[in-house]
């Protein structure tokens, strides 16, 4: 029997038969779209269950991309959400003797701790099974010593390989076991690291917070919503944080070490690290560094190997766009007011179907007019940032808006308006939000370190309605006048990105370098 079926035979041994699964109704569907246990799919356990999902990597445009799997989209049902295999009408799984490893394993459960430093196998108190289970009990500790013993040993590549099976923090999972060898490959205990997780905002921000930047580069949501497609890990060294990044076994920094420490100390830690990573591949890499670090990198012999920038607004004028210069942004505003009637309200998880549909269709469109690859690819990658956006907005505290069409009140506006939306709704049934309308732009952003500005992190809107993409923004900066700066992020190099960015008149620009030092 191979690792996999011995799992559910360790658990019908335990005495959770599938007789008693089907008469319980806690599996299997969510309370939301964007619930911590929606199933999570490997690549191989997708394309074997015929998961098709940008998110999974199958099947979908992003086929190629690097993901090595993903939680699929689950689907509405009354007021709960299922996994697409569960049949709507038995509830039984349709892909039962193929499901992933993720659900096989539950009721128990692999789970980083609050800092990402081990990974745990837990079990589930949502489960009445481990309700009814005392700890201490000899069937249990027999059950869980099992779990283990595969899960640290023969399933570890498959884990290390596709470690999003690994979930956050839970504080209704009882901790049973630390899984010492998958904690060393997905951790990175070996190198002294922890793995990058949600519940470490907390923990770290006295490090985010210690030096007052306005750059959204050295914040913990831009550094952690790459985690699709970088492994990232932290550790603290010389009272400095150092967030590394790998991918094909290149580890470089994410960003310069954070905090008030010894940045020197640092430094020489963070080559050793990255020297342990790439061995003779190549140099350390060190991104987002700032002017205000230069010196300290120059002095260890780091040199300067790329510029990149980020546009710092004034807010009060883009709330206010006074004068000539925005006469195009004023106009595009009226039109879009004058034919359309939208609701501006802040972002639910409930939201996340309509918003990830949207983004499907807005990048097909980016897409087919920009056949540029660099642009295609960055747009690739930039999906997997939104949909882990859009997933975990809550938990890591973003401020999200979206905006609804109310479709009814638009046509009685404009004959051609109400067409329009009709079509829409036609074309994109799921675009629709919880309440109904279509959800035609949403967006995305935090305070940064100084206080003063606001990161606007990202943001979409449909490109059929002429105007929406303006007023959306404008909307986005009235609700963050608080701040007296926005900043509008990195160019990303791309020509046309840079112009809609001095478009909104920056009173700074504000660079950043990519340091290196010789292999
Ligand atoms: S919650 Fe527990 S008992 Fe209920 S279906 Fe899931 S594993 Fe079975
Ligand atoms: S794959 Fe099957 S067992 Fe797993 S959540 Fe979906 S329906 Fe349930």
């Amino acid at each position: 029997m191979n690792p996999a079926g011995q799992l559910t035979a360790l658990w019908r041994k335990a005495g959770l038969t599938s007789q008693r699964c089907l008469a319980c109704d806690v599996c299997c569907r969510f309370a939301s779209p964007t619930a911590c246990f929606i199933p999570f799919f490997s690549r191989a356990e997708a394309t074997e269950c015929g998961v098709r999902s940008a998110e999974c990597g199958v099947g979908e445009p992003e086929a190629a991309s690097p993901q090595p799997g993903a939680r699929p989209p689950v689907v509405p049902e009354g007021q709960w959400w299922r996994c697409p295999l569960r049949d709507a009408t038995s509830q039984a799984c349709t892909m039962y003797d193929r499901r992933p490893l993720d659900c096989r394993l539950y009721p128990f459960v692999l789970m980083f701790d609050e800092t990402g430093r081990q990974v745990w196998l837990g079990a589930d108190e949502a489960c009445p099974f481990v309700c009814q289970q005392p700890p201490g009990g000899a069937v249990w500790q027999e059950a869980a010593d099992e779990a283990a013993g595969l899960l640290d040993g023969p399933l570890a590549n498959a884990i290390a390989a596709a470690p999003g099976i690994v979930s956050r923090f839970h504080d209704h999972v009882r901790p049973l076991r630390v899984l010492g060898n998958v904690t060393r490959r997905v951790c990175r205990s070996d190198l002294g690291l922890a793995r990058l997780v949600p519940t470490c905002q907390e923990p770290l921000a006295p490090f985010f917070k210690a030096r007052p930047t306005c750059l959204t580069g050295h914040a913990f949501p831009a550094i952690y919503l790459w985690a699709d497609l970088l492994n990232l890990h932290w550790r603290v060294d010389a009272d400095c944080l150092l967030v590394f990044a790998e991918s094909d076994g290149v580890g470089f920094l994410m960003a310069p070490p954070l905090g008030t420490g010894d940045v020197t100390a640092a430094l020489r830690a963070a080559a050793d690290i990255m020297a342990a990573i790439n061995g003779p591949r190549c140099g350390a890499r060190a991104q987002e560094v700032d002017e205000a670090l230069l010196p300290a990198f120059a002095a260890e012999g780091w040199q300067i190997g790329h510029r990149a920038q980020e546009y710092i607004c004034d807010t009060a004028s883009l709330v206010e766009l006074r004068g000539r210069h925005w006469d195009g942004r004023r106009h595009d505003i009226r039109r879009f007011e004058k034919l359309h009637r939208a609701e501006w309200r802040p972002y639910t998880p409930a939201d996340f179907p309509a918003c990830v549909a949207l983004l499907h269709r807005w990048q097909q469109e980016r897409a087919a007019a920009h056949p540029d690859p660099l642009y295609r690819d960055q747009l690739a990658a930039a999906a997997f940032l939104h949909r882990r956006t859009l997933r975990e907005a809550a938990e890591l505290g973003l401020w999200g808006f979206v905006a609804e069409l109310d479709a009814k009140e638009a046509g009685q506006d404009s004959t051609t308006t109400a067409a329009t939306v009709s079509v829409v709704r036609a074309e994109s049934g799921n675009r629709q939000s919880a309440i109904g309308n279509p959800v035609v732009a949403y967006t995305f952003g935090f305070p940064l370190a100084d206080q003063a500005t606001f990161a606007d992190f990202i943001e979409v809107a449909d490109l059929s309605y002429p105007g929406l993409a303006a007023w959306t923004f404008n909307r986005f900066c009235r609700e963050v006048r608080d701040w007296p700066f926005l900043n509008l992020g990195p160019d990303s190099e791309l020509p046309n990105l840079a112009a809609a960015k001095l478009a909104c008149r920056p009173s700074r620009i504000v660079p950043t370098y990519v340091l290196n030092t010789p292999s």
